[in-house]
């Protein structure tokens, strides 16, 4: 009898062993406290228990409570090359083509084209030719016009001066 009461008890508490061991795996608050309160186990052993849920928890929530790591923040570069063919109209052969590979820039300005300076020319009432200014035929009174002008007014160069030449365009 004695020796089936101790046995009965010897199982009671492996029970409850086991109910505090499953209690501080699933639900630690519980098992912490009755493995305080109701076991026989030695000191050590529930200060190490202790120590392990205190580790862990700290393990699992440190993640969360840290603020996210920051960037560096910043455009980059990912290439200095055109990457895309635009399809369109063939530029024409005669012009040179420019590439503009602009890594840095965030616009391009866009300047107007100077507008050149009309070549002038001088031509006398009546006259045939169109001459410069240094010709002996030109005078104070000699209108000046532009080379164009001269042109569409069917005048010809002067052959006897360095007057400027008509460039077709
Ligand atoms: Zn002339």
């Amino acid at each position: 009898m004695v020796l089936s009461k101790k046995l009965s008890r010897a199982v009671r508490e492996r029970r409850q062993n086991i109910g505090v061991i499953l209690r501080l795996v699933f639900c630690f608050p519980l098992g912490l406290y009755q493995m305080w309160t109701a076991t026989k186990w030695p000191r050590l052993v529930k200060v190490g228990v202790s120590a392990l849920v205190a580790f862990l928890i700290l393990v699992i929530l440190t993640p969360l409570t840290d603020p996210p790591a920051r960037q560096v923040g910043g455009i980059r570069v990912v290439g200095d090359r055109l990457q895309v063919d635009v399809l369109g109209p063939e530029a024409p052969e005669d012009r040179e083509i420019v590439e503009i590979y602009t890594p840095h820039r965030t616009a391009i300005v866009v300047e107007p084209t100077p507008t050149p300076e009309p070549i002038l020319v001088y031509v006398n009432n009546g006259g045939h030719y169109y001459h410069a200014k240094e010709c002996r035929y030109v005078t104070e009174r000699t209108p000046a016009v532009t080379l164009a002008q001269a042109i569409s007014a069917n005048y010809t160069r002067c052959p006897e001066c360095d007057a400027p030449i008509a460039v077709a365009d």
